[in-house]
């Protein structure tokens, strides 16, 4: 195999998905956020298998995301887009029928002009300053839009993942103001959100990273490994440089692994120096500029070359990388590549 192996986990997507229901009453419905391909894991095969766990609620961020997952899961499940209905989505929305979650004033008035009897909800800005209609903008059209019946009224934590944040409690409160004793359902909780408590959940969830494998969920089932093949070893001598603009002298007479993989896949320039991938149970520090396609490993305190290199695992999570590069788990993820031969444990058409 010339390019890495990743291996995604669906039974433990699966598995999150349970533990992150359990952790809210029954009462309340838990969706999963698969935008972006399902943070880069593919949605062809993560959703479907999250369906077949009981989820009946997807969230996403465009229209066109939509209509794919439509084509996808069928008609049974709600699909949200969180962009909402911008101009150009009406066709789109409808054929793929697709929620939209309207996010500002003019997206209220298209929706209502363009697909008048088509369901919408409807996002609310509570502090974070980015997607939803602003207090003010609420109290002049929430009449209105609750005549037109909602099916879902949200609005999303900025500062979820620090429990400690002043932010979590605001936000919560002005959601209660702007909320309290309407008809239709109320979401407020992504991953973060789930783990602050029962006052965050309202009557939906809308887990994301959590399904796969990343903080601030510590306790989630790990989804992701990548192994990465070793194109060639070689000796390189005392005072010899490795990479782009030698940024590595070889301190001493050094054995290197130039293995298959570089930021094109998702493996940035900033996680060297710093990073280690594994050799079997050893450590090997990558050393020198990652490339666009390879990158250098120092492998000189290893017994025998080795035939791949293992990046991500169980041990060394997404967001043990990230910290490398001074990111988050959910860049990494994004981020991983296409050329990557990508194999799905839990599959119904594959091993
Ligand atoms: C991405 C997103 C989510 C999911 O967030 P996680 O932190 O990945 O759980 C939920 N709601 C909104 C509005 C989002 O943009």
């Amino acid at each position: 195999m010339a390019t890495g192996t990743l291996l995604i986990d669906l039974e433990a997507i699966a598995a999150n998905w349970r533990a992150l229901d359990a952790m809210s009453s029954p009462d309340c419905e838990t969706g999963a956020c698969v935008k972006a391909d399902a943070y880069g894991l593919g949605v062809a095969k993560v959703a479907p298998r999250l369906f077949r766990a009981g989820c009946r609620a997807f969230f996403v961020a465009t229209a066109e995301e939509g209509m794919e997952l439509r084509r996808v899961l069928g008609p049974e499940p709600r699909i949200y887009a969180f962009y909402g209905h911008m101009a150009g989505d009406t066709a789109t929305l409808k054929r793929g029928d697709v929620v939209p979650m309207i996010c500002s004033v003019d997206q209220l008035a298209r929706h209502l002009e363009s697909l008048p009897r088509h369901p919408f909800g409807l996002q609310l800005d509570t502090g974070m300053n980015r997607l939803g209609l602003k207090p003010a903008e609420w109290a002049a059209v929430a009449e209105l839009a609750l005549r037109a019946d909602p099916v879902l009224v949200m609005s999303h934590l900025a500062s979820a993942d620090e429990p400690d944040s002043p932010q979590n409690l605001a936000q919560l409160a002005l959601f209660n103001d702007l909320t309290e004793g309407i008809d239709p359902p109320r979401s407020l909780a992504a991953t973060g959100g789930i783990l602050l408590g029962e006052d965050w959940h309202f009557d939906m969830v809308r887990p994301g990273i959590g399904l796969y494998g990343g903080l601030p969920w510590a306790e989630a089932d790990p989804v992701v490994s990548l192994d990465l093949p070793v194109i060639t070893c070689f000796d390189v001598e005392t005072g010899d440089k490795v990479g782009y603009n030698g940024t590595w002298t070889a301190p001493e007479t050094s054995r290197i692994a130039t293995v298959a993989g570089g930021y094109a896949d998702g493996l940035f320039r900033a996680l060297s120096p710093g990073m280690d991938v594994m050799a079997g149970p050893v450590p090997c520090p990558v050393v020198g500029r990652v490339s666009m396609d390879v990158m250098g490993v120092d492998i000189s305190h290893l017994d025998a070359d080795p035939e791949s290199v293992r990046v991500l695992d169980a041990h060394r999570t997404v967001d043990a990388v990230a910290a490398h590069a001074g990111t988050i788990g959910y860049e990494v993820l994004t981020s991983l590549g296409r050329r990557y031969d990508r194999r799905y444990r839990g599959d119904t058409d594959q091993v």
